[in-house]
């Protein structure tokens, strides 16, 4: 018997000088998806929805910060969408569109018959985002692989990271597929499984460990 195929329609991109990856996530049945972190080349994003004939229902933003946002005004002019930013990023973010919707974690988003859950990991910043969908996590600039993001911009907080990574992040199973917010690495997804074997910042048992850690290493991202 052969398996159904799975209607998740997931691509990467990488996009603008900063390495971003940008995410079309949706249903290739319905074919509707959404953007997530619409920034630097709106246009591509909305070629390449068009070129596999797929509407943007709404864009999902995993944090405030200016290379994953940048895109927002230009996709809203071409695009009438909600755009779901975590609440305590909303203040940060400072677009006076009606159109950004305040996030609480654990809400979810649908398009067509794919379900993608908003997780709330803050940290990098106070609104910083997860989205889990269909065995993937989009994990914007929370967790890289073998890295994790940086806590010294404005609002970020090391101890919330922490928290963040040991205790929201490990109730997701070890097959989960990391989709980062940066192409950081050499290979541009993973899974928790690697992650948790080889990501120092994983690997570290305490409070104090990780912070120690922290400060060590340069902050560049
Ligand atoms: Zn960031």
């Amino acid at each position: 018997m052969t398996e159904k195929e799975s209607p998740l329609y997931l691509k990467q991109m990488e996009i603008g000088p900063m390495e971003n990856f940008v995410y079309l996530i949706g249903s290739k049945t319905a074919r509707e998806a959404f953007v997530v972190d619409p920034a630097w080349q709106v246009d591509t994003v909305l070629r390449a929805a068009r070129e596999e004939n797929f509407k943007i229902v709404g864009a999902l933003v995993t944090h405030y910060h200016f290379d994953h946002t940048n895109g927002i005004e230009e996709l809203l002019e071409a695009v009438d969408c909600p755009v779901y930013v975590n609440k305590k990023d909303v203040p940060y973010l400072g677009l006076g569109s009606d159109r950004v919707r305040p996030v609480d974690s654990g809400m979810k988003v649908k398009a067509g018959e794919i379900e993608i859950e908003c997780v709330h990991t803050p940290g990098h910043t106070p609104g910083s985002q997860c989205f889990h969908v269909s065995g993937h996590l989009v994990s914007g600039d929370t967790l890289f692989i073998g890295a994790c993001g940086r806590t010294d911009l404005p609002g970020g907080d090391a101890k919330e990271l922490y928290y963040s990574l040991t205790q929201r992040l490990s109730k997701f199973d070890g097959s989960t597929v990391l989709c980062p917010g940066h192409n950081y690495a050499a290979k541009p997804m993973t899974t928790m499984a690697e992650e948790r074997k080889t990501n120092p910042y994983l690997l570290s048992d305490s409070l104090q460990h990780f912070l120690k850690f922290r400060t060590g290493v340069s902050e560049t991202r």
